[in-house]
């Protein structure tokens, strides 16, 4: 293909916006940390982050920091100093990156944004809900940092949600307010995390209905872009900035919609992403897939950060269920009927599951689950070997080479 003919990303106009959303994000949290005006608090990725905000704590999310680590691709040369200090290579390498970076002294907020640290926590807060090493990797800094830490354990591998599971997170979560409460040197404000509840609840709305817009075809948007916008999702969970971009950005995909703009032009498959980004690998894997004129149109990981069962009449118990109906915390069984549910929504040809291999808990494809749900639907699958942080466990050229060789299958049909 000849270098004008290559096709590009198409730019989204509130790109500003996202970029300032982001930068305010952490130019609050930098000067909270300097001045100690505010106190912090780290949470993990689907931790009660609505509760943080109603106890008037600026919140921090490692996992982001562990995304830009391995987006800008520093990530490899720092894993192998949380491996010498014990932390093996096969764990998450979003926890052996960032525990590297801190160590190195060592952040990509210095590029991107001339911070020179991550904020200093005055506590920290995870949730077992997708996997142990957030506590694990938690830990590690409640030692070094010498900060308390609490969370909340989710039960793991659900098929229907009963009440008893539902209830135990909601005590849970309840349960840390004392403790929250010594961390933020205030008392728990119930109708401020009502408000932040009752935001979180409206972001994740306009969320969906974003990401509901590549059922349309040809698609207005990729996976790739959405791994981009789902930031504010992430970190200005219950804000008023989060309810406020989504809104900008799904009027600007309705737009397209409405054009019949396509993200990749000639749209000829659609493709299902199930597991992890490969964030060193996103704009490489974005391109190939534009050439092979492929959109890919639905992803469970972007769907993770759909919390639309919250709600300000009922806090705590709605909690309780937005984190435990959460894909990751389900059993196969689930897992695929929800595949199904998107089959039918988004009208895919193929799906690529990402085997990560220092994440077991988003790579859907090691119980056979690849090979039932590509019998049942009729759909050919592939399974690409990689990883989401560590870039020695992803082989560039047998990816291209594999992905070319299934989209050639898809062409065949
Ligand atoms: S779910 Fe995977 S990527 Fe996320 S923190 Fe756990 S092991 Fe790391």
């Amino acid at each position: 293909m000849s270098e004008e003919k290559k096709p590009a990303r198409k730019k989204f106009e509130c790109q500003g916006l996202y970029n300032k959303v982001m930068a305010n994000h952490f130019y609050e949290l930098d000067e909270a940390s300097k001045t100690g005006s505010k106190k912090i608090a780290w949470c993990t990725s689907v931790g009660p982050a609505e509760l943080l905000r109603g106890m008037g704590f600026l919140v921090y999310f490692p996992e982001n920091h562990g995304a830009m680590l391995g987006a800008t691709r520093m990530a490899t040369e720092l894993i192998p100093y949380a491996n010498a200090i014990g932390y093996s290579p096969d764990i998450c390498s979003y926890l052996t990156s960032d525990i590297g970076s801190f160590m190195q002294k060592k952040t990509p907020l210095t590029t991107a944004y001339k911070i020179e640290s991550v904020p200093k926590p005055d506590i920290l807060v995870f949730n077992t809900n997708q996997c142990r090493d957030v506590q694990d990797w938690f830990a590690w800094y409640s030692r070094e940092l010498k900060v308390p830490m609490v969370g909340i354990h989710t039960h793991r591998d659900i098929g229907e949600i009963r009440n008893f599971q539902v209830n135990d997170i909601a005590k849970q979560t309840e349960s840390l307010i004392p403790a929250l409460e010594k961390a933020a040197g205030q008392k728990f404000d119930i109708d401020r995390f009502k408000e932040a509840i009752e935001l979180s609840r409206q972001a994740s709305v306009l969320w969906r209905a974003c990401l509901e817009t590549a059922s349309a075809i040809p698609s207005p948007w990729t996976f790739f872009d959405a791994t981009i916008h789902m930031g504010p999702a992430v970190v200005a969970r219950g804000t008023k900035e989060a309810v406020d971009y989504y809104e900008v950005l799904l009027k600007e995909l309705n737009e397209r919609v409405a054009g019949k703009v396509a993200a990749i032009d000639n749209e000829r498959h659609r493709i299902y992403w199930d597991g992890m980004p490969i964030w060193g690998k996103l704009s490489t894997l974005s391109n190939q897939f534009a050439e092979l004129n492929t959109c890919i149109v639905a992803s469970t990981y972007c769907n993770s950060w759909i919390f639309d069962q919250l709600d300000p009449k009922d806090p705590f118990e709605s909690m309780g269920r937005a984190y435990t109906e959460l894909f990751i915390v389900r059993d196969e069984a689930f897992k695929e009927k929800y595949m199904q549910n998107c089959f039918e929504k988004y009208k895919f040809d193929g799906m690529i599951f990402h085997d990560a291999k220092t994440c077991p808990n988003n790579s859907n494809n090691r119980y056979g689950l690849p090979e039932r749900i590509s019998k049942g639907l009729g759909v050919p699958q592939l399974t690409i070997n990689g990883d989401l942080n560590d870039l020695r466990c992803y082989s560039e050229e047998q990816a291209k080479t594999n992905i070319e060789a299934f989209i050639e299958q898809l062409d065949e049909r």
